[in-house]
């Protein structure tokens, strides 16, 4: 029996929909990097996603959890200002996933991934959550990415992430997806494997002509293109000197990204290039902590210091 955590926004606008709604995994994660390991931690694409989108605007989740989710993980979101009224608690365990990095952290391993309640999550929107303007489809099967889709009403937006199980398994389903959003983000490793093309700018084409009007694909370090029917637009990654968990590094983007566009009015290149280096420098902060350690802490005026930097270092004003 699900029961959904009745939770306001501070500042109490508990009926209004939040201006993005984020459908993802809410995790319990074991990561190993090279110099440390850590267990239970708070992971899952939506959760990162929720609260990269916090920075900018209000968001609230659409995930599942079983009766063994910490508390203080859930303290932790309400802090943050996240609209939990979509996370249905369900008796059972919580997904689990478990990866290990290897020497540089640009090679990752999944060791284990274990479903548990997340086996059977229908995501059901509540009616709060159906006019919401902003819709981000974190990772998560594209099946049930469509499941929210059929939910919502006339968004002003819709972006998608996914990652190399869906493409092996579900590209059927993928592809329905596609055809129904505005923007997808994926790895380079997967534009190409989805694809068949060694060019980015070809595979971009590619899966531009399955529906999207952007595609942003993301290179790690080395930054994301976003190509559209016009052209490209290349983004740098915010430098670090030391990364020590890169764990949800994507979700955190697209998050970022969402939030960002969602706190503006436009939605256009311009408009998203922008939103592109909120996503990017909210991804820098996350990765210098395991987990969602370092969001934390962090305040909006700890991002926009780090926008600022960013754009003074690429040359923008
Ligand atoms: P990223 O590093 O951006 O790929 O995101 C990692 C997060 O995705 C972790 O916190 C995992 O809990 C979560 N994750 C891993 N595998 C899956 C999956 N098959 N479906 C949904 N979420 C997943």
């Amino acid at each position: 029996m699900a029961n959904s955590l009745t939770q306001c926004l501070p500042g109490g606008r508990p009926l209004n929909p939040p201006r993005v709604v984020v459908v993802g995994s809410v995790a319990m994660d074991d990561i190993v990097t090279p110099t440390a390991c850590r267990s239970n931690q708070l992971g899952g694409s939506a959760s990162y996603a929720c609260v990269a989108a916090s920075f900018f605007t209000s968001v609230g989740m659409v995930g599942i959890v079983g009766s063994d989710f910490p508390a203080p993980f859930v303290q932790r979101f309400r802090r943050a200002g996240v609209d939990l009224r979509g996370l249905q608690v369900v008796p059972g365990k919580t997904f689990r996933w478990s990866g290990v990095y290897e020497k540089n952290m640009d090679i990752r391993r999944t060791l284990k991934t274990e479903l548990n309640v997340f086996a059977d999550f229908q995501p059901a929107l509540p009616e709060a959550y159906i006019h919401a303007p902003f819709i981000l489809l974190a990772n998560i099967s594209p099946r049930l990415q469509l499941h929210v889709l059929d939910q919502i009403r006339n968004p002003r937006f819709v972006a998608a992430d996914t990652m190399n199980l869906w493409i092996q398994t579900e590209a059927h389903h993928l592809r329905r997806v596609l055809a129904r959003i505005d923007l997808l983000t994926l790895n380079e490793s997967e534009a190409r494997e989805w694809t068949g093309y060694e060019s980015l700018s070809r595979a971009a084409r590619r899966l531009l002509a399955m529906g999207p009007r952007w595609i942003l694909i993301k290179r790690g370090e080395q930054g994301s293109r976003l190509f559209s029917t016009q052209g490209l637009a290349l983004m740098p990654a915010y430098p670090l000197e030391s990364v020590k968990d890169p764990t949800g590094a994507g979700d955190l983007f697209a998050g970022g990204l969402v939030g960002r566009l969602a706190q503006g009015n436009r939605i256009d290149e311009a408009a998203i290039r922008r939103a592109m280096q909120a996503g990017s420098v909210v991804a820098s902060l996350g990765v210098e902590q395991f987990g969602l350690e370092r969001l934390w802490s962090v305040k909006r005026m700890g991002v926009d210091a780090r926008i600022r930097d960013f754009r003074r270092m690429v040359g923008w004003r």
